[in-house]
């Protein structure tokens, strides 16, 4: 007991390579060394995840920070004098602040879902799809956008977080989708629960791409997509959305074809949703 104290001691300040060596009986003690060692386990693939997020983070920065560096670089040198130079400066330098921002706020949003307390209430999620549908202005974007969902689709789920979810799926079919495409949003009852799909005609992904989509910083089409603004987050958002309400998101695409997003919520009735609450 005094090993498995002295080792529970160790780990609890930070010596997560140490283990308690594998107990030869199930008695409380067995299982109390088996618990630590889950723990230490567990512990050191969160320091692990931390670790690859700060440096992920890192990474996304450095990139705006040289380019804001070059920039203002060239414009303490020539810039001054120089109209053409100053001009496409201060464009860079607006453009890649604004990135960094975007990458920020989403960074924050995704850290505050982390600890967010779910609101459900009762609500036709077809009565939501309309609304986010009928807030585009789809005249001044050229596309077509077409909404199937029957009215009538009573769910009991967070509605905020739900809009959130399927407003990051019709951003992209909108935004990876060229002039004169058509993107149709549906919703549906599915077996025991609701479905939203958003498909586009538009650029579609490519099968290596596709298992990668949902990965925090993941872009399709690297130096374009980082230079229009794009973070590679809103799918690492919608993802982690559909799993706080205990849902799915699926996708489906061909490359140069188009693609399918399909956001998956179970049936949950208020009774059960307060069972559920009440365990956790
Ligand atoms: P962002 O759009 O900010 O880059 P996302 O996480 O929303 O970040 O999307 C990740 C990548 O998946 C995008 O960079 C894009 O390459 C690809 N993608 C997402 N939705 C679509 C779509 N509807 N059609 C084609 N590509 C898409």
């Amino acid at each position: 007991l005094g090993q498995v104290e002295a080792t529970a001691n160790r780990i609890a300040h930070g010596d997560l390579i140490t283990r308690l060596p594998d107990a030869p009986y199930d008695d409380e003690i067995g299982r109390l060394c088996k618990a630590i060692n889950q723990m230490a386990e567990d512990l050191t693939k969160t320091e692990r995840m931390k670790n690859e997020f700060i440096s992920s983070v890192s990474h996304e920065l450095r990139t705006p920070i040289a380019v804001i560096r070059g920039y203002s670089d060239l414009l303490a040198r020539w810039g001054k004098t120089d109209e053409q130079v100053l001009g496409e400066a201060i464009d860079a330098i607006r453009t890649e602040a604004d990135n960094m921002k975007s990458i920020v706020e989403q960074l924050l949003y995704l850290a505050k879902l982390g600890s967010f307390r779910l609101n459900p209430t009762s609500f036709d999620l077809a009565d939501a799809v309309h609304e986010i549908v009928d807030a585009y202005d789809m005249t001044s974007m050229d596309r077509t956008m077409t909404c199937s969902a029957a009215r009538g689709l009573i769910i009991y789920a967070d509605r905020g977080l739900t809009v959130e979810l399927i407003r990051v799926i019709t951003d992209n079919a909108i935004k990876y989708t060229h002039a004169g495409g058509t993107i149709s949003v549906t919703a549906a009852k599915s077996e025991n629960g609701v479905s939203v799909s958003v498909a586009d005609n538009g650029i579609g992904i490519s099968e290596e791409d596709l298992p990668h989509i949902f990965d925090r910083f993941y872009r399709c089409d690297k130096a374009r997509r980082r230079s229009e603004g794009s973070t590679g987050l809103g799918l690492a958002i919608a993802k982690s959305i559909a799993e706080m309400m205990g849902g799915s998101i699926t996708a489906k695409s061909v490359l140069g074809k188009g693609s399918v997003f399909t956001m998956f919520l179970p049936l949950v009735t208020p009774a059960a949703r307060r069972g559920a609450d009440a365990e956790a």
